[in-house]
C-alpha cells in the first residue's frame, strides 16, 4: 500500500487541519479540470484515497496500525473521492452552466452471504465472485475509439447547453436546454470504441477477498467502499454492500451476543452431582453442575458468546440445564427406585405448587436470559 501520509505530504503526526489543507492544496493543483499533465488525475485519485483515510479517525487508525482501512485486501480503485472533493469546492462543474462531465459516478451494489456462527463470532476473511461493471479496457473509459477523441459539438460549441427565445404574453424569454446534439455534454463521439459501445466501461465477473469482521450479525451490512461499478465513461465506483445472513447453529441460539444452549443430563448426575464437557466454539469446557441440579437452572460462561461487533469484548454462553428422568426402567432399576422413594418418604408425595411467574426461581431465571 502506498504511503498517505507522503502523498500528502504531511508528518505522521500531523493534525486534522494540516490534513485538510494539504489536501485542498493539492487538490486544487492536480484537478482534471484544471491539471492537463499526464499521471495529474492519477495522482489526483491517490491523493483523494490518501485524504479519504486519514481524515476519519477510524481509517486512519487502522492504517497506522498496517491494516487495509477499506476492509479488502489488495484489490481494486477504492475511490470515493468525488464526494469529498465536492464538500470543499462545491458541487462539479454543469450544473447550471456548462456541460455535464460525461463521467459519473457507479452504483452501489448490495450482495448477500451466508456466515455460520463461526465466522460470525471469531471472523474471517471470504473469496467473492461478483458480476459487477469496471474500466472499458480497450479505451480506458474514454468512450472513444483508440486514436480517435472526442470532438466539440457543433451545435452549442461546447457549452451543453443552446439558448432560446421564447415569445410568451410577457414578452421575450430566454430559456436554456440541453444541447439536443450532444445530449449535454459539450462533446459528440463520432468513433465510439466498439468494445464497450463507447460506455467507457464494461461487465465482468471478479473475485474479491473480503474480511468479515467478528460479531457480524443476520442484517449486518459491510461497506467496501470503491467496489461498486465503475460508472458511465470510466467515472469513479460505487460502494459495494455485503449483507450478512446468519445461518442457524445446531445447537447453540443467539441472543444478541450471547449465545444460549440447552445441556440434558440424567437425574441421577443432577442429584449427585458431576462434570461434564461440553463442547463450545472455543473447543471444550467442563461444566461443573453441582449436586441437587434441577432442571431449568443456568450456567453461564463468561467471554465464550459472540464478540462484540464495536468495541471489544464477547458475549456469554449460557447454558441450559435439563435433567432427563429415565423411561423404560428395568425390574432392578424400579425396584431400587421404589426404594429410594421410600427412604426419601416419597412414595406418596403431594405436589407443591411452585411459586407464580413474577417471584422465585422464574423471574430470576428470565431475567438472567433478558439482562443480555
Ligand atoms: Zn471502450
Amino acid at each position: 500500500m502506498s504511503d498517505y501520509y507522503e502523498i500528502l505530504g504531511v508528518s505522521r503526526d500531523a493534525t486534522n487541519d494540516e490534513i485538510k489543507k494539504a489536501y485542498r492544496k493539492l487538490a486544487r493543483e492536480l484537478h482534471p479540470d484544471v491539471n492537463p499533465e499526464a499521471g495529474a488525475e492519477d495522482r489526483f485519485k491517490e491523493v483523494g484515497r490518501a485524504y479519504e483515510t486519514l481524515s476519519n479517525p477510524e481509517k486512519r487508525q487502522v492504517y497506522d496500525m498496517g491494516g487495509d482501512p477499506n476492509g479488502a485486501a489488495g484489490f481494486g480503485q477504492g475511490f470515493g473521492f468525488t464526494d469529498i472533493f465536492e464538500t470543499f469546492f462545491g458541487a462539479a462543474a454543469g450544473g447550471q452552466r456548462g456541460p455535464t462531465p460525461r463521467q459519473r459516478r457507479g452504483q452501489d451494489a448490495l450482495i448477500r452471504i451466508e456466515v455460520d456462527l463461526q465466522e460470525a463470532t471469531f471472523g474471517g476473511t471470504r473469496e467473492l465472485q461478483i458480476d459487477t461493471a469496471v474500466v472499458c479496457p480497450t479505451c480506458t473509459g474514454s468512450c472513444c475509439r483508440p486514436g480517435t477523441s472526442p470532438q466539440v459539438c457543433d451545435v452549442c460549441k461546447g457549452r451543453g447547453q443552446v439558448q432560446r427565445v421564447a415569445r410568451s404574453f410577457l414578452g421575450q424569454v430566454m430559456t436554456t436546454q440541453p444541447c439536443a446534439r450532444c445530449h449535454g455534454f459539450g462533446s459528440v463521439i463520432p468513433d465510439p470504441c466498439l468494445e464497450c459501445s463507447g460506455e467507457g466501461r464494461v461487465r465482468t465477473r471478479r473475485t474479491i477477498a473480503i474480511k468479515i469482521p467478528a460479531g457480524v450479525d443476520t442484517g449486518t451490512r459491510i461497506q467496501l467502499a470503491g467496489h461498486g461499478e465503475v460508472g458511465p465513461a470510466g467515472g469513479p465506483s460505487g460502494d459495494l454492500y455485503v449483507e450478512v445472513v446468519e445461518r442457524p447453529h445446531p445447537t447453540f441460539t443467539r441472543r444478541g451476543d450471547d449465545l444460549h444452549c440447552t445441556l440434558e443430563m440424567p437425574m441421577t448426575a443432577a442429584a449427585l452431582g458431576t462434570t461434564v464437557e461440553l463442547e463450545t466454539l472455543d473447543g471444550s469446557e467442563e461444566i461443573d453442575v453441582r449436586p441437587g441440579t434441577q432442571s431449568g437452572e443456568v450456567v453461564t460462561l463468561r467471554g465464550l458468546g459472540v464478540a462484540h461487533l464495536r468495541g471489544a469484548g464477547r458475549g456469554d454462553l449460557v447454558v441450559h440445564l435439563s435433567v432427563l428422568t429415565p423411561k423404560a426402567l428395568d425390574e432392578e432399576q424400579e425396584r431400587l427406585l421404589r426404594e429410594l422413594a421410600a427412604l426419601r418418604g416419597e412414595e406418596r408425595p403431594a405436589g407443591r405448587m411452585a411459586p407464580a411467574q413474577g417471584s422465585g426461581l422464574f423471574s430470576k431465571l428470565r431475567d438472567k436470559i433478558a439482562g443480555h
